[in-house]
């Protein structure tokens, strides 16, 4: 079978599934297979062989179980690299580039000294963010921390295939991981930045997401609690102590919770507040500076 008999046939299957962007699924899906871009398929409609057709079909099959394609191909993009994610991983969003941007625009601005920057990265999951960070300042020292041993098995197999060797994947509670090297170490942890995506949903709206995330991803990367706040409210008195003086704090925040977010770190004692807004309009980025005490 040519290649756009198959994707004309792919379009009616996932269509027939309730898939809601049928057309550009089909041509992700047999770009991916047939290892060729959606332009080719057009230009010289090649044909396809039998063991392609059974990969394509195959894939289609996992979508009509509503599996994200990003699991499906088993990879996605984020910020120029190649993130690997299955199920356990959150997968990266195209917002969660924006934290990452302003992160690195954060830096000129917080750096007084050359001592080497530091970073740390919570909930880290598939580690994007912190590689992200780790591309842009290749001489930094990057931590990144999960409580998901799935998430850092993934993370740090990031690392690896994006050749990335100034990254530390630890396994555990938010800072805890860090806590343990100060006591190890015996030496004052302190970070230039504390970057967080973490869970924000509301646990009643967990029922109502969409099937690709409410059946697939992974509930503990999703669920903040009743109000969705919880992890900002951990995470912002305890990140002071992890911050050098001219350190920033920068989280992804869930629809609706700027201004809860912003009145827990001014009354932590953060300054330098401002929010970043999405490509929907949506307040989707915190940042704050710890300041000095
Ligand atoms: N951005 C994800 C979603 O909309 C949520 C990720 C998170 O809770 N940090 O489903």
């Amino acid at each position: 079978m040519n290649a756009l008999e198959k994707l004309r046939r792919s379009v009616v299957l996932l269509e027939s599934f309730g898939i809601e962007d049928a057309c550009r699924e089909a041509e992700l899906i047999l770009s991916h297979c047939i290892k060729t871009d959606r332009v080719t398929i057009y230009r010289d409609n090649p044909r396809v062989t039998e063991s392609t057709l059974r990969d394509i079909d195959e894939m289609l099959q996992r979508r009509k179980k509503r599996e994200p394609l990003q699991y499906i191909f088993g990879q996605t993009d984020f910020y120029g690299l190649t993130i690997k994610v299955g199920q356990g991983t959150l997968i990266p969003r195209p917002e969660t580039e924006l934290l990452a941007e302003a992160a690195v625009r954060t830096i000129p601005n917080v750096k007084f000294n050359n001592s080497r920057l530091r970073f740390l990265d919570l909930c880290t999951g598939s580690g994007a963010i912190a590689l992200a960070l780790a591309k842009a300042f290749p001489d930094s020292q990057v931590y990144g921390t999960d409580i998901s041993e799935i998430a850092i098995k993934y993370a740090r197999e990031n690392a690896e295939i994006s050749g990335m060797e100034n990254v530390t994947f630890l396994q555990g509670s938010l800072f805890e991981p860090v806590r343990k090297m100060v006591t190890d170490y015996d030496l004052r942890f302190t970070f230039d930045l504390i970057t967080a995506n973490p869970p924000y949903i509301k646990s009643s709206d967990i029922a109502g997401l969409q099937p690709e995330i409410r059946d697939w991803e992974p509930v503990g990367a999703l669920d903040g609690g009743e109000d969705g706040l919880d992890y900002y409210r951990a995470i912002i008195p305890e990140a002071r102590n992890y911050l050098k003086e001219s350190g920033a704090l920068l989280f992804e925040l869930g629809t609706g919770q700027a201004d809860a977010v912003k009145k827990m770190a001014a009354e932590a004692g953060y300054h330098g507040i401002s929010v970043i807004k999405d490509y929907a309009g949506i307040e989707r980025i915190f940042i704050s500076h710890r300041g000095y005490p």
